[in-house]
Parts: structure tokens; C-alpha cells; sequence
């Protein structure tokens, strides 16, 4: 009998420079998991091509009982998380970060489950790590948790009574692109003064190369300035570098206050690089969003680190799985 116990699940995760696979068991253990490159000619070969082709080379490689017989364990579903717009109803890409050449328009779940005898189910990364912190991370058992990534953008993903809010299509969560400044920055979504063009990592790694550029801060490091090299020189105790890095934070902790009036969470995760410095980020940023925040909504409330770094988002696609199959 098929249940969630028993069975395997394929975790897909797609990104812009590879696909990582894994097969996962009931309870969020990797039995095995692989990792095939995408842009190897430069996309002239479509990435869900190669997706479907990397699966198939893995399933053939890993899963020796995949047909479910003689006592083997079956595979119940394909769990798919992926970068881009996800019309996560259809299972489509219906919107796509420019440089990936011939992602737009991919019908995952219908090319997926045409190949594979099994259900498929699609997410965004960002709403699929979310949901992989609340299975088996930061925010394990809670019901009600905004997640937050401070990377390249801002993504994020919401969940409320522990289901992942998808909107009409599954486009929600986005929440990089509300405007924290009205007519500011120029942001890629088409819009201006998106949360994502001051509170990104690529935003403070440009603000403070621009300050030296300017001669208003002194080049603290060899080569090119990025988020590790900031944060070794704020733990020296550079000062003008942590005013410029402190105006970065308040731009998060506006936009976590923003959402935590919304959402009224009982935790928001912070993911990312960048969420490994406790002291220097996490803790500053908990304080700055604390300290805006209407007094009621903050008994009980965690502002905390992610926790499942790399596989979140293979996790989350997983646990999506589950809840679709009702082995809850
Ligand atoms: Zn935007």
C-alpha cells in the first residue's frame, strides 16, 4: 500500500546554473542525490529538456525499485522546486529571469508527468524553501511563518494555518517587489522602490562599492567588495561601513515589520547567505523590526535564522507533495 511512510519522492530542484535531484523518503531523509548542469551551452538546450533527461538518468541510477513491485517502494510523487514566476495551478513558467535563455513558457508539470508515471508538483524556490523550513526547520510544527531571502533579491514565502499561500496562481510571496520607497530605484520587476533594490545583498554590495568609488568610505578589502568580505571587515568594527550596512538592515526589518502586521506570524525566517551571521545580521535585524512593530504583535513572535541552507527548497517541495496526497 502506497503511503507516505513507505513510499520515495523525487525532489527537484531547478536553478539557473544547475538541477539538483534527490530521492527522498517519507520523513525528509536524502537517500541519494545528484546534481547535472543546465547552462552548458548556454541554454541553446532548454533547461526542462535537460531536467527531464537529468531525472531520468537518476531515477534509472538510484532507484533500483522504482515500480513499486516485489516488495519495492514506490516513488508517489515528483516534488519540483524551481526559479522564475511558477504558475504553480498549472505547473508552468509564466515568467522568468531574463538571462535564462528558453525557460519562459516551460510546462514542467505537463512534460514531467508524461514522462514519469506519477504525480508532479511545482513551486517557486523561495515558497518551497518556506515550506521546507516549517517541515523539518526554523520554524518546525509552527502554523503561521513569513520567510524571508536576502540574496541576488528579496523572495520570500508565506505560510498561513500551515498551508503555503499561493494566490489565484501561485505568484504569491513575492515579497521583494512592494514599494518601500515611492519613486525610488528602478527595480528588473518593471516597477520603482522595490523592497529588493535596498534591501538585497546585491544592493548593499553595490551601495558600499559605490561609497568607495566616491571616496566616502576607504577600500577595506583585496579585489572586488562582496557580502563575506563586508561582514569580516563589520567584524572588526569598520564604523562608517556599519552605518551604511545598519541603513541596509532597517530597509529588512521595514520591510518584516511590514509583513508581520499583515500576517501576524509566529515566526519569520530570514534565509540566504547572509543569515549565518547571528550577531552581526539576525540579532540587528530582529531588534530594528521589534522596535517598529505594533507592542501586541510581539509576544511569542521568533525572528530567526533559516536552517535547511541548500536542500530547503527540494525539503519543501517534498513536504508540498505530501500535503497534495493527504499524507498528513
Ligand atoms: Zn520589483
Amino acid at each position: 500500500m502506497k503511503n507516505a511512510e513507505n513510499g520515495r519522492y523525487l525532489a527537484v530542484d531547478i536553478g539557473g546554473t544547475a538541477v539538483k535531484i534527490g530521492l527522498v523518503d517519507g520523513e525528509g531523509n536524502f537517500l541519494h542525490t545528484a546534481e547535472y548542469p543546465v547552462d552548458f551551452d548556454g541554454y541553446e538546450t532548454p533547461v526542462l529538456d535537460t531536467v527531464i533527461k537529468s531525472c531520468g538518468i537518476f531515477l534509472e541510477e538510484f532507484d533500483e525499485d522504482d515500480d513499486g513491485e516485489d516488495g519495492g517502494v514506490p516513488l508517489l510523487a515528483i516534488g519540483v522546486s524551481a526559479t522564475g514566476s511558477i504558475n504553480t495551478v498549472k505547473g508552468t513558467v509564466d515568467g522568468s529571469a531574463g538571462h535564462i535563455k528558453n525557460w519562459k513558457g516551460s510546462r514542467i508539470k505537463e512534460r514531467l508527468e508524461a514522462r514519469f508515471p506519477v504525480p508532479v508538483y511545482v513551486l517557486n524556490d523561495a515558497n518551497a524553501a518556506a515550506l521546507g523550513e516549517v517541515w523539518l526547520g526554523a520554524a518546525k510544527g509552527k502554523r503561521n511563518v513569513v520567510a524571508v531571502t536576502i540574496g541576488t533579491g528579496v523572495g520570500g514565502g508565506i505560510i498561513v494555518n500551515s498551508e503555503l499561500l499561493l494566490g489565484a496562481n501561485g505568484f504569491a510571496g513575492e515579497v521583494g517587489h512592494i514599494t518601500v520607497r515611492y519613486g525610488g530605484r528602478d527595480c528588473p520587476c518593471g516597477n520603482t522602490g522595490c523592497l529588493e533594490e535596498y534591501a538585497s545583498m546585491t544592493a548593499l554590495v553595490s551601495q558600499v562599492r559605490q561609497e568607495i568609488e566616491e571616496g566616502r568610505l576607504e577600500k577595506f578589502c583585496e579585489g572586488e567588495v562582496n557580502g563575506r568580505k563586508i561582514f569580516e571587515e563589520l567584524k572588526k568594527g569598520n564604523e562608517k561601513l556599519e552605518q551604511i550596512a545598519d541603513q541596509w538592515m532597517d530597509y529588512i526589518a521595514a520591510g518584516i515589520t511590514g509583513f508581520v502586521h499583515i500576517f501576524n506570524p509566529e515566526t519569520v525566517i530570514i534565509g540566504g547567505g547572509v543569515s549565518s551571521q547571528q550577531e552581526l545580521f539576525i540579532d540587528k535585524v530582529r531588534q530594528k523590526a521589534l522596535a517598529r512593530m505594533h507592542p501586541e504583535f510581539i509576544p511569542g513572535l521568533e525572528i530567526v535564522a533559516a536552517q535547511l541552507a541548500n536542500n530547503a527548497g527540494m525539503v519543501g517541495a517534498v513536504y508540498y507533495c505530501r500535503q497534495r496526497l493527504g499524507n498528513l
